[in-house]
């Protein structure tokens, strides 16, 4: 199956594609993991998508698809893909289209108010690559799964968060219309479901909704 989640930052895509890419048997294709995987080796895609990364700009369509298109072509993508984080703009998915054409999209819909919180609180560990939230964590600088030192991610600071949300909002959002136009877009409500303590959706909720709603 091939398989694209969209959503805001913040939204869960990458612990909700994680789940899903593992039960369906495709690989998980994050293409801001792979920004900052390129990174941290210093290549020359890593070092020019840092300054948009930085100031939660988009990199340009040229470089994103070039690097998407490379990992199409890899041998484990043969019975599907499930990308999270691509395509980002229209042009993005139109290349999409020439290359390998989804089957379907899972939009996951929270709300602004709901994402700022999250965003702002969530820790990422850069060994198990694990994402927390810091009110589910008896240590917030300690990762619960493998003990390595957690981090906020530099564009999770608060004067990069509205820019990120801006630059969804104006250049992404337009893909729900795209994709439901096709007859391909799956929205989950993650409002409708029932909510925690804390008053947010649980996981395993949104992972069932995603299941029910690719059936
Ligand atoms: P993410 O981890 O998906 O939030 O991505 C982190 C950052 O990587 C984004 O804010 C962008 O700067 C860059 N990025 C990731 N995916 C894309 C994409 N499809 N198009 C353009 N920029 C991207």
């Amino acid at each position: 199956m091939k398989l694209i989640f969209l959503g805001p930052p913040g939204a869960g895509k990458g612990t909700q594609a994680t789940g899903v890419s593992s039960h369906l048997g495709v690989p998980h294709i994050s293409t801001g993991d792979m920004f900052r995987a390129a990174l941290k080796n210093q290549t020359p895609t890593g070092i020019e998508a840092k300054r948009y990364m930085d100031a939660g700009e988009l990199v340009p369509d040229s470089v994103v698809v070039a690097m998407v298109k490379e990992r199409l072509a890899e041998p484990d993508c043969a019975n599907g893909y499930l990308l999270d984080g691509f395509p980002r703009t229209v042009e993005q998915a139109q290349a999409l289209d020439e290359i390998c054409a989804p089957d379907a999209v899972v939009e996951i819909h929270v709300p602004d108010e709901r994402l700022l919180s999250r965003l702002t609180g969530r820790r990422v560990c850069p060994k198990c690559n694990g994402t927390f939230h810091i009110s589910s964590l008896a240590d917030e600088t300690v990762c619960p799964v493998c003990g390595d030192a957690l981090y906020q991610r530099e564009d999770d600071k608060p004067a990069t968060i509205s820019n990120r949300l801006k630059v969804y909002h104006d250049q992404t959002s337009p893909l729900v219309g795209y994709y439901e136009g096709l007859g391909k877009l799956r929205r989950i409500d993650t409002e409708a479901l029932p909510k925690d303590a804390a008053g947010d959706c649980r996981r395993e909720d949104v992972f069932q909704a995603i299941l029910t709603a690719l059936e």
